[in-house]
């Protein structure tokens, strides 16, 4: 079967930006075609934000299209070329391996007129001069995962590349074991990482490194262009998203699993989903990725993982921005950044209105008592704002999810002054606090059963988790069994780098 250019009644219009960097940065190339392709799952919002008909979604120019059996006739597929540190380590030049560009498409902002451009990329869609020796494909299991966190991500209201669609297809590609290959259509306003910085500075290329600064400034930073240093100012800007986006990791209990600077997105989003996990219950050296022995992406890593990532950046930028202090000015924001975001959010995330000397302890004391008997992360927040000013019944929900209830009842003593000490209102401070510590997450096992399921081609379950983590912090009480703790039979699941 060859991949045919075709007139479709799709009615989609790419737009090719990256191709304008010229042929140094990517590859132009033809997805491989995939055996009787078929639709799993959309994403409904991304659809309408792209203004796709959900009915188009049925059709076989449809499936084509985003298999990649077929190219659009308005795409220009690429790959692209970025190099990284991973695990430390400089691994020199890496790329698209499996991921192919389509183009650009414009998206409309939700209750704006304005719209964005969005990259459009096909995430297992064969071989790339830059496989390596990969195969350019992916299973089912990874692309559902990535599908779903992608659109988890976003309910979340964290920034993520989303997932536009899965399609499979009952070829198989040989991982541990033969798994059925699928193809997600993911999106992001722009996919290029760190470690497509660290490529043009390690390779001693600085034309290439300020063309790339500057296609980033351009599109995507473009308030940056008047400024006096705008490669020390986009530095500033990517620390600093960074460090709102770990903090947002942090609050949630995600943990990515593979933060090596390939994977770092120059917009801050959350990219290249592999062997992430949410945090059940809470261990801060939990370490999502079974192949990462030394634990250098646990929870508890991340953090300074990220500011890790920030100064491989900074290396990479520095012959744009021309002194090592103003580059050690920008990464200098990253601490007192990530601070500040991590207790904004947190404050809510206990009830709190006012900031008060000695909170940051109060918060810390709480993720201690959780995590010396590895309470539940998620219903740990949840569950607290049942907590009312004085003592009643409704408290034993909490307590029962803790061991050492002792010591929670310590702690809430604490908590209960600290209530006190802004006048908090009990009713109001329950609706706000459901709104910022969410019922449901993707939780491993959620995923695996909806992952079994589709391997017997019955994508209810896919669909169904969709539709609940769109909503996390809603209370969808007809859901309740999807905001369980996981049963026993799960603590043997596992997830590595194999996908
Ligand atoms: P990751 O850690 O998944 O982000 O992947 C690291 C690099 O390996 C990236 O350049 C990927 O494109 C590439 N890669 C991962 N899996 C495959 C595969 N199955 N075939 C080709 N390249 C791959
Ligand atoms: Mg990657």
């Amino acid at each position: 079967m060859n991949t045919s250019e075709l007139k479709t009644q799709l009615n989609l219009n790419f737009q090719n930006r990256f191709s304008r960097l010229g042929s140094q940065f990517y590859t132009h190339l033809q997805p491989t075609p995939v055996k009787s392709p078929y639709l799993i799952a959309v994403s409904p919002s991304l659809l309408k934000q792209f203004e796709i008909d959900p009915a188009v979604t049925n059709t076989r120019d449809f499936v084509e299209v985003f298999s990649g059996n077929r190219v659009h006739h308005s795409s220009k597929p690429l790959a692209t070329v970025y190099s990284g540190h991973q695990f430390g380590v400089w691994a020199g030049q890496l790329g698209d391996g499996r991921a192919i560009l389509l183009g650009d498409l414009n998206a409309s902002r939700a209750h704006e007129t304005q719209s964005d451009l969005h990259e459009i990329q096909l995430k297992g869609a064969g071989t790339t001069p830059y496989s390596r020796m990969g195969d350019g494909r992916a299973v089912l299991r990874s692309s559902v995962r990535e599908f779903l966190c992608s659109e988890a991500m976003a309910g979340l209201g964290i920034p993520s590349s989303r997932a536009l669609c899965i399609i499979g297809s009952d070829q198989y590609t040989m991982r541990e074991m033969p798994e059925k290959t699928a193809i997600v259509t993911r999106t992001a306003p722009s996919f290029i990482r760190f470690g497509s910085f660290e490529h043009w500075y390690y390779n001693n290329k600085p034309e290439q490194l300020q063309q790339l600064a500057d296609f980033v400034i351009d599109n995507y930073y473009p308030h940056l262009k008047e400024l006096a240093n705008p490669y020390q100012e986009l530095l500033k800007e990517v620390v600093k998203r960074t460090a709102e986006l770990v903090a947002q990791w942090q609050c949630v209990g995600f943990m990515h699993g593979v933060l090596n600077t390939d994977n770092m997105s120059i917009l801050g989003l959350t990219l290249d989903y592999g062997p992430f996990g949410f945090m059940d219950g809470f261990d801060p050296s939990h370490i999502c990725n079974h192949s990462d022995s030394q634990g250098r992406y646990a929870y508890q890593m991340q953090p300074r993982i990220g500011q890790w990532n920030c100064h491989a950046l900074a290396q990479a930028l520095l012959p744009l921005i021309g002194d090592v202090d103003a580059a050690q000015d920008a990464l200098s924001c990253y601490v007192e950044h990530y601070e500040s975001s991590y207790l904004k959010k947190l404050r809510p995330k206990f009830g709190l209105r006012i900031e008060l000397p000695g909170d940051q302890d109060l918060f810390d004391s709480y993720l201690d008592v959780m995590a010396t008997t590895k309470t539940d992360f998620t219903l740990a927040f949840r569950i607290l704002s049942k907590i009312t000013s004085q003592a009643s019944p409704q408290e034993n929900a909490l307590r029962d999810l803790f061991i050492n209830r002792d010591e929670l009842d310590q702690w809430l003593i604490r908590y209960r002054q600290r209530l006190q000490q802004e006048n908090s209102i009990d009713a109001e401070r329950s609706v706000q606090m459901n709104l910022v510590n969410p019922k449901f997450i993707l939780r491993n096992y959620l995923a695996q059963q909806a992952i079994e399921k589709a391997e017997q081609k019955d994508f209810s379950e896919i669909n169904r988790l969709r539709q609940i983590l769109e909503n996390p912090y809603a209370e969808q009480s007809e859901f309740e069994s999807y905001a369980q703790q996981p049963p026993d039979w799960t603590a043997q699941l596992s997830v590595s780098c194999s996908s």
